[in-house]
This record gives C-alpha cells, structure tokens and sequence, in this order.
C-alpha cells in the first residue's frame, strides 16, 4: 500500500491562475521523498494539498490508501514542520512539545513519555523548562521537529524546515533529520531549494517546474542522467 498517492492532482486559486497542472505521484510508505523545483513552481501549495490546508481543484489524494480530499486537516494524521515554524512564546519547551497532545485529550503519562523521548531524540531534554525566546534558532528548530514527533504522525511534511538556519546549523539539522528518519520510519515529503539537502535526504527526489513534475527519480538517476538541462541544474549534474 502507497503512502501517499497523488492523481491528477490539479490546483487553481480563487480568481487566480492554475498553479498545479494534474500531478501523478505515488510515494511508498516509509519513503523519503525530496520536491525541489523554483521559486512559485507550486510546491508549497502541494503540500498544503496533501496537509488538508488548501482545497483540491480536481483529483485524488490517498494517504495510506484513504481518500483525504474531503478530510480536515486534524484527521490525516500528518505532522508538519514548515519554515517560518512558530512556537508559542509564553509557553516552556515541554508545553510546546505537550500542547497538540493536550488538545487531543491524550493522557498526561503518555504525553510525558512522548515529550520525554522526543525530547531525546532531539537533545533537548535540558531545554524543557525553557521559553522560546531562551533558544537558539537551532535549538527552535528542534523544538518544531519535537513537536511532529511527539504526535507519532503516519506522514511527514517539511516544507524548507531548514531555510532560515545558518550553513553549520543547517548541516547539523540535515544529519538529524536523516537519522529520525531511520529511527521512526514515517513518509516523508521534504521540499528544499537546497541540492545538498536534495541529495542526500532523498530516497527519490522529484522535480517541479511551473505546476508540473519534470523528472522522478534516485538521487543517483536524476544526477546521472537529467532529463534536461533543467532538471541538471538542480541536482548540479556537471553539463
Ligand atoms: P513554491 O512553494 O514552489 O515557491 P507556491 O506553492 O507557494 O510555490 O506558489 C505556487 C504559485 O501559486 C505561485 O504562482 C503563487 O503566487 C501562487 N499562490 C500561492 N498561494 C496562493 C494563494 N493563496 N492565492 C493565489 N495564488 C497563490
Ligand atoms: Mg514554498
């Protein structure tokens, strides 16, 4: 069964243009799967699709093999870590970690043990009792990441989690976000403009352009052999 499948997936904003031109993609479930494509080309709106956070124009979304189209965000059991994350600045780390567990009335023993062991995973247990503005950007970060962890999600959505780190912090955060993804095994889709992030967090990258998906494929088969000089100049595959 698919992680995530998309067919004919098709966007158009109120008023607006089509932005999403009828995409087909079938993600595995467990896969790490990168989008990468220009400014505009749609990618965030994708992913807002899959999330539940924008309506579809025409086609299907299926997580784990479910129809979501019609579903609310709440009830597609996906965690989210989006670029300008924002954490609750009156509240310590481990409220931030706690609080979506609280809304869902999970018991306080098992939102202790999840907030312990994310806050492990991510070496912020010294940090718990810690608001926000107390952090580093770095440190934040791992914050939002704890806070898609805690919820023990099926899907995973990063959208440029990473892009308002510095090189160093971004780098350190890269190799995290890989070794979570060994750990806990969720379906991932991580969008970046980033080709390091592309190269080596992806099981598959897939390439956007203007709506539209260019190329699919290993990171080894998309540097090796691009479709176009398009495509080459995202992995940085040598002309
Ligand atoms: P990306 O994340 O790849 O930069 P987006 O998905 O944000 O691209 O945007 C894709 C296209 O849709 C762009 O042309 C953008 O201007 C347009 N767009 C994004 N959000 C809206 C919106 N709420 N209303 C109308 N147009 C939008
Ligand atoms: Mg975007």
């Amino acid at each position: 069964m698919s992680g995530v499948k998309l067919e004919g997936v098709v966007k158009q904003y109120e008023g607006g243009l089509q932005v999403i031109h009828g995409i087909d993609l079938e993600i595995r479930r467990g896969e790490f799967v990168v989008f990468v494509g220009p400014s505009g080309c749609g990618k965030s709106t994708l992913m807002r699709m899959v999330a539940g956070l924008e309506s579809i124009s025409a086609g299907t979304i299926s997580i784990d093999g479910r129809v979501v189209n019609e579903l609310p965000p709440r009830e597609r059991d996906i965690a989210m870590v989006f670029q300008d994350y924002a954490l609750y600045p009156h509240k310590s780390v481990y409220d931030n970690l706690a609080f979506g567990l609280k809304l869902r009335k999970t018991p306080a023993a098992d939102i202790a043990k999840r907030v312990a062991d994310a806050a492990a995973i991510l070496k912020i247990t010294h940090l718990l009792d810690r608001k926000p503005r107390a952090l580093s950007g770095g440190q934040r970060q791992r914050v939002a990441m704890g806070r898609a962890i805690v919820r023990n999600a099926k899907l995973f959505l990063f959208d440029e989690p990473l892009s308002n780190l510095d090189a160093l912090l971004r780098s350190e955060m890269r190799t995290e976000i890989k070794k979570l993804h060994q750990r806990i095994g969720a379906t991932t889709i991580y969008v970046t403009h980033d080709q390091v992030e592309a190269m080596t967090l992806a099981e598959r990258i897939v390439v956007l352009d203007a709506g539209r998906i260019m190329q699919v494929g290993t990171p080894d088969e998309i540097y090796q052999r691009p479709v176009s000089r398009f495509v080459a100049g995202f992995t940085g595959s040598p002309p």
